[in-house]
């Protein structure tokens, strides 16, 4: 099935729109418009003019650049581009959106605290570029804030929030538009230069962001140092999916820490050997899934569900554990005192995760202080960053207690026993649960309320 929205349209050199369909004006919400300067962000611009005049009479080339749509939203586009030899100066764009293939486009998302992209925005960004074709090389890095913990406990989260922030602002402005930045989870953050080409010299922007941040926060507060380790990799030479990507990035950023934090490693096979097939079968953790190996996760639960197959509960929730990097996943039927199927990931001395059982007592969650947190789909988010010190002390403690940062809880209220089922992250985790995840687990949560009735 083919999903993607496409429009064809022509722009002469100075991006003049010399023919477009009515259906691209339809998707840009405007039949007014007469440049393709009135639809794409300034930050974008200079990658698409590149593109456009570096091609020659004939020749064909692509480019990815952001688009304003109807409804102010910005959509990502691949194009195909080629400069027509007859119709001199006229250069034709064949434009897909790529976000159309999720069939419901989802509006671009930032990051509320850092004004990056957010998690799912930077992936869907990484994940598309490597769909194209022909390929084009990009690089994806992957950076984290050294010992930042040192930071909250000593001086605090808002603190801590504001070197997040300016930590944020540096990696941006050093990137420029070179490519895209986001942030990934608490103190880490992923960068796509891919507005670049193959003489281009990553250690300088690199570099960059090291030092600046280096310098900036040098003798912080009571000789603290704020300082960036960051891992590297090539695409397509170094991997051609995402997950190859992310693992062996994760590697090069894993290996700067080890040598001491505060530099940069680039993966270059000869020096750091072949890891992409041990990766993928060793690390069972901070796997992105996409958006389409969830939906197709939780489809193929609910068509087995439709057909009365029998799903062992275990499996389903490993997979779903999987799927969404959770740290944990429990239910519980009657007794809060003992979960009846639990799973938690942990992690062996050698450094490899592993999905074991686990018991564990939550008799909080009968307590008033979360039954207030119920909403009308009855489910329960408890995030030690939003909850509020005085009126959430008990969860808060238990929270911190459990090294949980993050649960949410579905009650099964109509469950022949009535119960639970709990999704947990720990403290240290990769794990952020968007609106879209949020709802799959409502609707996986949902299902095994519905089973539990037949049994
Ligand atoms: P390392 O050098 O190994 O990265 O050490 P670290 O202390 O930085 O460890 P890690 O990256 O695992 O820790 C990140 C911490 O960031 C854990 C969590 O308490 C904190 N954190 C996560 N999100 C936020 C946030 O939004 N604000 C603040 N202030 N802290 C956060
Ligand atoms: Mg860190």
């Amino acid at each position: 099935m083919d999903h993607f929205l496409k429009f064809q349209i022509a722009v002469d050199e100075e991006l003049k729109l010399s023919d477009a369909s009515d259906s691209f004006y339809a998707y840009v919400g405007n039949d007014k418009i007469t440049s393709l300067d009135q639809l794409v962000p300034p930050q974008d611009m200079t990658q698409l003019k590149n593109s456009l005049f570096a091609l020659s009479e004939g020749r064909k080339g692509m480019c990815c650049f952001r688009i304003r749509t109807a409804g102010d939203v910005l959509n990502w586009i691949a194009a195909n581009i080629k400069k027509n030899g007859e119709n001199k100066g006229i250069i034709e764009l064949d434009l897909v959106d790529i976000q159309s293939m999720n069939e419901k486009s989802t509006p671009i998302q930032y990051d509320a605290m850092t004004e990056l992209l957010n998690k799912q925005a930077i992936t869907d960004y990484a994940a598309s570029l490597t769909r194209i074709y022909p390929r084009k090389m990009f690089y994806f890095i992957l950076l984290d804030i050294d010992h930042f913990k040192n930071v909250n406990d000593l001086f605090g989260h808002m603190c801590g929030d504001e070197v997040i922030i300016d930590v944020a602002h540096i990696i941006r402005d050093c990137v420029g538009n070179k490519g895209q930045t986001g942030r990934i989870g608490g103190d880490e953050f992923m960068v796509v230069l891919d507005n670049v080409d193959s003489s281009f010299k990553i250690r300088e922007v690199l570099a960059a962001i090291r030092e600046t941040v280096e310098d900036k926060y040098k003798n912080f507060r009571d000789e603290i140092d704020v300082t960036v380790s960051i891992g590297a990799v090539l695409y397509p030479d170094d991997g051609t999916s995402y997950d190859e990507l992310f693992m062996l990035a994760d590697k090069m950023l894993y290996r700067a820490k080890m040598k001491g934090r505060n530099r940069y490693i680039i993966y270059t096979p000869e020096i750091h050997g072949e890891l992409k097939e041990a990766s993928i079968t060793n690390v069972t953790t901070r796997q992105v899934a996409s958006e389409d190996a969830k939906i197709a996760l939780i489809n193929g639960y609910m068509n087995s569900f439709l057909r009365k197959a029998v799903v062992p509960i275990q499996t389903g929730l490993e997979n779903v554990m999987r799927t969404f990097e959770l740290d944990g996943v429990y239910v519980f039927y009657d007794n809060l005192h003992e979960s009846r199927y639990g799973l938690k990931r942990k992690t062996k001395p050698d450094g490899r995760e592993l999905i074991a059982e686990e018991t564990v007592d939550m008799s909080i969650l009968s307590s008033d202080d979360v039954a207030k947190k119920f909403d009308s789909n009855n489910v329960a988010i408890l995030n030690i960053f939003d909850l509020k010190k005085g009126s959430d002390d008990a969860i808060i403690k238990y929270l911190e207690e459990k090294e949980y940062r993050f649960m949410m809880i579905y009650n099964m209220k109509e469950a022949k026993k009535a119960g639970y089922v709990v999704y947990t992250a720990d403290k240290e985790s990769a794990c952020r649960l968007s609106e879209t995840d949020m709802a799959d687990l409502i609707y996986f949560s949902r299902m095994l309320e519905l089973t539990s009735l037949e049994r």
